[in-house]
């Protein structure tokens, strides 16, 4: 399995929507590669961030999840921009909350 193929099924393998073998290819390149490995930390880190805002306006985390099913793998960058914005917005969402109590 390729880096671009792995990081393409990061999003379907944390959902447990790949079929056993895949799972398993993922699994066994990300424990190989430090390069994916990254990726997947950070794409747990932000989906984490997104889950833990105290109240998340309606469709947060599928949009996010879906603007990074979206990006293209070889477009790095992008993919980053895309988890700097999500904690920004669950930054946003933490302290609107937090105002309104
Ligand atoms: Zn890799």
């Amino acid at each position: 399995m390729t880096c671009r193929e792995c990081q393409d099924r990061l999003s379907p393998y944390h959902d447990g929507a790949l079929g056993a073998g895949e799972a398993a290819a993922v699994s066994a390149h990300l424990a190989s590669c430090a390069a994916c490995g990254r990726e997947w930390e950070a794409y747990r880190r932000a989906l984490r961030v997104l889950i833990e805002a105290p109240e998340e306006p309606p469709g947060l985390a599928s949009r996010v999840d879906g603007a990074w099913r979206s990006a293209p793998s070889e477009d790095s960058p992008r993919r980053g921009v895309i988890l700097v914005v999500a904690y920004v917005l669950a930054a946003i969402v933490t302290v609107l909350v937090l105002r309104s109590c």
